[in-house]
């Protein structure tokens, strides 16, 4: 593995570690805990006051913005079966039924339970029931593959059965941010409701008996409402037009502490830790808080995206996203959040500080990663998490958030799910890994690494295509893209020791840029630059994913798979071809 981290910066880094302290993060949990921090409320308008106040008190500069966000707040929800009603939640962006509710027959349709996070946004049912005019009742979250699955089939409304006695609130819409028009006709046109695992077990006895109707009752408050988004700035010595964003939500469900007080103290206390040594780091920061997380799917940063695309395409490092960090029992970092180029690094720096194997996956299409159009790498989404023999020993099911406690999006996450001594621990490894990319004379991020993913990848779809579809292109410009990357990061070493103003040392870096702004966007997303694509999970390479079905079309079908893959191919084979032309003229 090659070393990213300059011995010289080490006594910076000391020193950032030794400014620590868990005070200002804690009373930032504490004061949340009385803010029930929702998008648009007065809680959130106070908890904003509060992180101004507190960058205020440190001296640290920063910026309120108020942007009007499309926002969908859940206000009540009920099943009403044989005049009794259930609790229920109905998700974010869900339809509104008022009290007259929907009315109709309801019809049981099993679904394959996630066996860790990794599966938790997929979707699979038991299989193809007619749902048209009914009412679905499932097991699982309201997610939105489920949602749109069900909506396309005809039911009239769904109701989801949580996995555990707790009912857990979410978000079911698709639609990334405030709505456009590509995006606009996604919105969910049916109502939704969650209820908990003994209700459900009970409401799926009864339809299996015989004919069950019941009445779903759904309200929310739609519309768009100015949020808060609190932006921090400290500015670099060398390349201060350089920056790193680090940033997380501050609207919450209910008093939210595991998801995502901690993450709000954490970046409280990063920004007045780097503030107080900022005459020692090279380039820029920009710490930022987002409201509109929950209940308009990363609407916050989303605007941040929209609204300053060209500054952060044109200077941004990298994005890191921090939720959930510092959580009760979580002693481990597994199912860690990075992009390929950023995987040695950061698993060198949680090794460094904690001396503890780090395990990662690809970035899901989740959190508030709202900045893969443009092409930003990006690490770190949760944090650290319960070790796996811990969440089955408590018979715990897989949660998105809270360091896995199944307080997760309930009115259970509360002070208790939050942990001084990890909090500050990942406290620590945040700061060496953010010095070290604001400090690194060469940006840590190989390209290389994503390379041969790219060919392991591409190697997997064209053994789906059974030679149907020429791959040939793709092929013979990643050999030439690969050629062009040993090349580059082959000069690494020699500039390592190097001043970040140094110009060979900005040449490399501004290649190293330029490469994410090519390839991260057709290893995320479909819809191109500085739009949004839909909130369901996306395999890596996405226009050639489908080769994998490929082997069981026929006829119509198969010739219009075929004709995707070809544009696929002739998409991802362009982009390779760019990002060598890039290295080449530097
Ligand atoms: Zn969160």
């Amino acid at each position: 593995m090659q070393t990213w981290y300059q011995p010289e910066q080490a006594t910076v880094e000391s020193a950032l570690l030794e400014d620590l302290s868990i005070d200002e993060p804690w009373a930032l949990i504490e004061r949340f805990t009385t803010l029930v921090r929702e998008s648009s409320s007065e809680d959130e308008r106070e908890a904003a006051r509060y992180i101004t106040a507190r960058l205020e008190a440190l001296g640290v500069p920063h910026t309120v913005y108020k942007p009007d966000l499309f926002l969908s707040v859940p206000i009540s929800a009920s099943v009403e079966v044989e005049g009794q009603r259930l609790r229920a939640k109905t998700p974010s962006m869900a339809v509104s039924t008022g009290e007259e509710g929907i009315t109709g027959e309801v019809v049981y349709v099993s679904s394959n339970r996630p066996e860790g996070l990794d599966t938790l946004f997929h979707f699979s049912n038991g299989g193809e029931v007619d749902v048209r005019g009914k009412i679905v009742l499932t097991d699982g979250y309201a997610f939105p593959v489920a949602v749109g699955h069900y909506q396309e089939r005809g039911a009239i409304a769904q109701i989801f059965i949580n996995p555990g006695v707790d009912i857990h609130w979410g978000i079911c819409t698709t639609i990334w941010g405030a709505p456009d028009l590509d995006s606009a006709p996604r919105q969910p046109k049916v109502p939704v409701a969650s209820i908990n695992r003994p209700d459900g077990e009970a409401l799926k006895a009864k339809v299996q008996a015989g004919r069950t109707v019941v009445t779903v009752r759904t309200q929310h408050k739609q519309g768009w409402f100015p949020c808060p988004v609190i932006v921090a700035e400290i500015e670099g010595c060398e390349e201060p037009e350089r920056f790193l964003l680090v940033h997380g939500h501050y609207d919450s469900w209910d008093v939210g502490i595991g998801d995502n007080a901690v993450g709000d103290g954490t970046l409280l206390e990063l920004a007045r830790v780097f503030h107080n040594h900022r005459d020692r780091l090279a380039r820029s920061m920009k710490i930022a808080w987002w409201p509109g997380h929950s209940t308009g799917r990363y609407a916050g940063s989303t605007w941040f995206a929209d609204t300053f695309a060209l500054e952060l395409d044109r200077n941004c490092n990298a994005q890191v996203d921090i939720d959930s960090p510092g959580c009760r029992w979580a002693t481990e970092y597994h199912d860690i959040s990075w992009m390929t180029e950023t995987e040695d690094f950061c698993v060198q720096a949680i090794h460094d500080i904690t001396g503890k194997e780090a395990f990662g996956e690809r970035p899901h299409q989740a959190g508030d990663y709202s900045f893969n159009n443009i092409g930003l790498s990006g690490f770190f989404m949760l944090f650290s998490t319960m070790p796996k023999a811990l969440t089955e020993e408590k018979g715990y099911y897989p949660v998105g958030g809270c360091g896995a406690n199944i307080a997760w999006h309930t009115e259970n996450d509360l002070l208790e799910i939050a942990d001084r001594d990890h909090l500050m621990r990942d406290l620590r490894v945040y700061v060496a890994t953010l010095q070290r990319v604001l400090n690194n004379a060469i940006h840590p991020f190989d390209f290389r690494k994503l390379g041969r993913a790219f060919r392991d990848t591409l190697n997997l779809y064209a053994e789906g295509t059974d030679g149907a579809v020429d791959f040939g292109p793709a092929f013979v410009a990643l050999d030439h893209l690969q050629e062009a990357l040993e090349r580059l990061y082959q000069a690494v070493p020699g500039l390592a020791d190097r001043p970040v103003s140094d110009p060979a040392v900005r040449a490399v870096n501004d290649v190293i840029l330029e490469l994410g702004r090519w390839l991260i966007p057709i290893n995320y997303t479909r819809t191109g630059r500085f739009r949004t694509d839909p909130a369901v999970p996306i395999p890596p390479l996405p226009d050639l994913a489908p080769a994998q079905n490929l082997a069981a079309t026929t006829g119509h079908e198969r010739n219009v798979l075929r004709t995707h893959l070809l544009r696929g191919v002739n998409r991802v084979a362009w982009t390779f071809e760019r990002a060598a032309k890039v290295i080449e003229a530097a």
